[in-house]
């Protein structure tokens, strides 16, 4: 059971960790370049990207629109502390990195349910002497069991940014839109909701057919169009829909991702499909690759 003083023990954890069966945060990870995933994991990896070659500009692209977004809020919005639920496996910028990268002083609590980015997240994602970070392991499903842990490091008098990146896709509707209106009920004036959605509206065929891959893995996947992602900010009360409103992430706030990596042509022709991911520019994205919404709305 998440959220239990026990699930808390590294030993606990790891035996919770199954590596017979593909996890989402790990087949992320192996989009996004990481290594902290396993073969069933690949797998997944290599059956969505057959289904869809350039289905890892999704994944990088939503994980840039995250590094906009944070940067975006502590800039230009002044916000100084994160809940990102749904964290995914510490990468290369990971919300506190980016944020206290501009403000050392920034907070960030981090909740996930799966345990092997618990395990990873305690040993990789430290904070500077100034800010803090934490740990949550939890569900997004148990909005009040996450407050309560959250309140240990966050200030709720204090702007908060509520970061749901990648994760609402998981949760059917009749939950997921009371989830997002319960966590920000909690939030005070001046606090921000992000959110990036997975979408069939753009590209039917290609996503539809990912989507199969993954639901043959038992994963759950529930796409959203543009009008039911723009309900999570409409139909949550006190919070406003910011401009440019909801978009394909490239074109939210665009600006050029970080270079690749540099390597040998050679070596990289030697590399299979999912290991060339790390060091594809992604600033070369067309609208025919993008299948994720993002948006960012503030609370008054
Ligand atoms: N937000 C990150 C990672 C997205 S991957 C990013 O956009 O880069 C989705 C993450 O959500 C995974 O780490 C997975 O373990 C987590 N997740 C999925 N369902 C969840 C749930 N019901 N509660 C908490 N975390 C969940």
């Amino acid at each position: 059971m998440s959220g239990d003083a026990l699930s808390q023990d590294p030993a606990e954890l790891r035996r919770r960790i199954d590596t017979t069966k593909a996890h989402s945060a790990r087949v992320y990870d192996v989009f996004l370049g990481g290594k902290d995933n396993y073969e069933v994991d690949r797998a997944a990896a290599a059956a969505a990207l057959a289904a869809n070659p350039r289905g890892y500009l999704d994944v990088r692209h939503n994980r840039d629109f995250l590094r906009r977004a944070v940067t975006h809020l502590v800039e230009e919005r002044g916000v100084r502390q994160f809940l990102d639920i749904g964290t995914g496996l510490p990468t290369g910028e990971n919300v506190h990195q980016i944020a206290q990268g501009i403000d050392p002083g920034a907070r960030v609590v981090y909740v996930d349910n799966d345990p092997v980015v618990l395990t990873h997240a305690r040993a990789l994602l430290t904070s500077g002497p100034e800010g803090r970070t934490d740990y949550v392991d939890a569900d997004l499903r148990e909005p009040a069991l996450i407050l309560e842990q959250a309140a240990k490091t966050l200030d709720f008098d204090q702007p908060i940014a509520l970061v749901l990146v990648a994760i609402l896709h998981f949760i059917e509707a009749e939950q997921a839109y009371p989830l997002v209106r319960d966590l920000v009920a909690a939030l005070p004036a001046g606090s921000h909701l992000v959110i990036s959605h997975l979408t069939d509206e753009m590209h039917p065929e290609p996503t539809r057919a990912v989507q199969r891959t993954y639901t043959e893995r038992g994963f759950t996947f529930v796409f959203r169009t543009k009008d039911e992602v723009e309900r999570f900010f409409t139909e949550t009360p006190g919070i406003t829909l910011e401009e440019p409103g909801v978009l394909p992430v490239h074109q939210w706030h665009p600006n050029p991702a970080p270079a690749p990596p540099t390597v040998d042509p050679e070596y990289f022709e030697s590399l299979d499909d999912i290991e060339k991911i790390r060091y594809r520019d992604i600033n070369d994205v067309t609208d025919d690759d993008i299948n994720v919404y993002g948006a960012v709305g503030r609370k008054d």
